[in-house]
């Protein structure tokens, strides 16, 4: 605990050994570059290496410092859109695809985990996506109704059944997937990073790709002290994506998102919220999920500032809500509080690019990428391992900068009293 900065993630103030990752010092030649040691890249190495590809990693920082090493450890199946939207988006081939790779994605990742023993409290006891308003109800019967077409069961909850697993009366229904689960989300980054390096990847710490220059036939991405050459590049880099290709930071909104976490609750609270594990999102325009983590901590997300967070007061509408849902909460301390930035799309939809050959780029997945990313990880992988674009579960589309993108901030408050207020009078 005692290296800890202030505001880092509950996840950091736990004592789990991060894997040995030097900068890269020299030259370096493999087959595939990717930069970004969150989910997609640590991902995409993994695969990639297993498939007997040389793979070198450059992560800025170190495995999971981005959204990877401070999200809420959510691993829920699906997009934000429903089943039927997706297919009417990208046509029933492609959509029919991806909404079957994003609904198995949590079993994607739970089977992972137990394939390669990763350590990281990986459970899968189910995601509630639960309403507080009346208005909310008929979409989660769409979600029911449109899920068992496909032939997938999620379970309705009324009130009193929500009540009952989340120890709160505030809901007037939910639904329960069990695909979904939850995970110490720090810990498993640094285990796919281990993973990676077992299967004989470099995964390089310490070390921000700065530049990046073709020959035509290769690729040189350039960091402080070493260079990486290869004929192919994954950029993974999300909502940390700096300047390293034009355009890319202008195409997606780097919103933060915030979470609180308290001391580990009394036995009497533990058995009464979540007592089996299950994850919860709110229904509603504006985002609130909470869990209870391996040590019986309640961890609260939702919106919040949209800077890096400096005071536990930044935090304060969080725990003002926690209290709200179970009053019975009283003094219970809250000594962590973080945030961290994801890449939201303008329409929700994670971005597969390559604009130039040999260079691949996906993020995008917009407050979801736990289990997302890391199915695309092994889907690039296959990719940029011989089975082509095929492999690949979106087309492949421009990078498009959005327009005003200097004012994001500003969008993203906007946004969000926008969504409220919606909220707020049930439309
Ligand atoms: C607070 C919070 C809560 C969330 N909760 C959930 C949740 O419960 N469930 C869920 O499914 N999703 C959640 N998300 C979203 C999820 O965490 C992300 O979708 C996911 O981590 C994206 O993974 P990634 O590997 O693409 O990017 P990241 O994990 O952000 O990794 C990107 C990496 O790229 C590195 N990088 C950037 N530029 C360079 C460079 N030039 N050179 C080298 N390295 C570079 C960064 O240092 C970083 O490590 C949450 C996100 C946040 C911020």
């Amino acid at each position: 605990m005692s290296d800890s900065r202030p505001f880092d993630s509950v996840y950091r103030h736990d004592a789990h050994a991060a894997p040995m990752t030097r900068a890269l010092i020299g030259e370096h030649r493999g087959d595939l570059v990717v930069v970004g040691a969150g989910y997609t890249g640590l991902s995409t190495a993994l695969h990639a290496a297993e498939r007997g590809l040389r793979v070198i990693v450059l992560e800025a920082h170190e495995p999971g410092f981005g959204a990877a090493g401070r999200n809420g450890g959510q691993v829920n199946p699906g997009l934000k859109h429903e089943p039927d939207d997706i297919e009417a988006h990208f046509g029933p081939e492609l959509g029919g695809r991806l909404v079957a790779m994003a609904g198995d994605a949590p079993q994607f990742l739970f089977d992972l985990v137990q394939r390669l023993g990763l350590h990281c409290e990986a459970r899968q006891t189910g995601t509630l996506r639960a309403a507080y308003r009346s208005e909310s109800l008929a979409a989660l019967d769409t979600q029911v109704a449109q899920w068992s077409r496909r032939g997938v069961t999620l379970e309705r909850l009324d009130a009193d059944g929500v009540a009952r697993i989340t120890g709160t009366g505030r809901y007037v229904g939910a639904t329960l997937d069990r695909r979904g689960g939850s995970l110490n989300p720090l810990a498993y980054a640094q285990e796919l990073a281990r993973a990676a390096i077992a299967a004989g990847a470099t995964v390089a710490g310490q070390s921000p790709a700065i530049a990046l220059t073709s020959t035509g036939r290769e690729w040189r991405v350039t960091s402080a002290q070493g260079q990486a050459i290869a004929p192919q590049v994954v950029i993974a880099t999300d909502g940390y994506s700096d300047h390293i290709w034009p355009g890319l930071r202008r195409s997606f909104v780097p919103v933060y998102s915030s979470i609180a976490a308290t001391v580990p609750l009394p036995e009497a609270l533990r058995q009464r919220i979540l007592a089996s594990g299950e994850v919860v999102y709110e229904s509603g325009h504006v985002t609130t999920y909470y869990r209870i983590d391996a040590v019986g901590r309640l961890l609260m997300g939702g919106r919040g500032v949209q800077r890096p967070v400096r005071s536990l007061m930044d935090h304060r509408h969080l725990t003002d809500y926690a209290a709200r849902l179970w009053p019975e909460l009283g003094h219970v301390a809250w000594p962590y509080a973080w945030n961290g930035q994801f890449a939201l799309t303008p329409d929700f939809y994670p971005r597969l690019h390559e604009p130039a050959p040999g260079l691949l780029i996906a993020l995008g997945y917009s407050g979801r990428g736990v289990a997302l990313a890391t199915r695309f990880g092994a889907a690039l992988a296959a990719a940029v391992g011989g089975d082509g674009a095929s492999a690949l579960p979106l087309p492949i589309t421009p990078i498009r900068p959005i327009p005003l993108h200097r004012f994001w901030r500003t969008g993203v408050y906007l946004g969000v009293a926008i969504g409220r207020l919606r909220d707020h009078m049930g439309l």
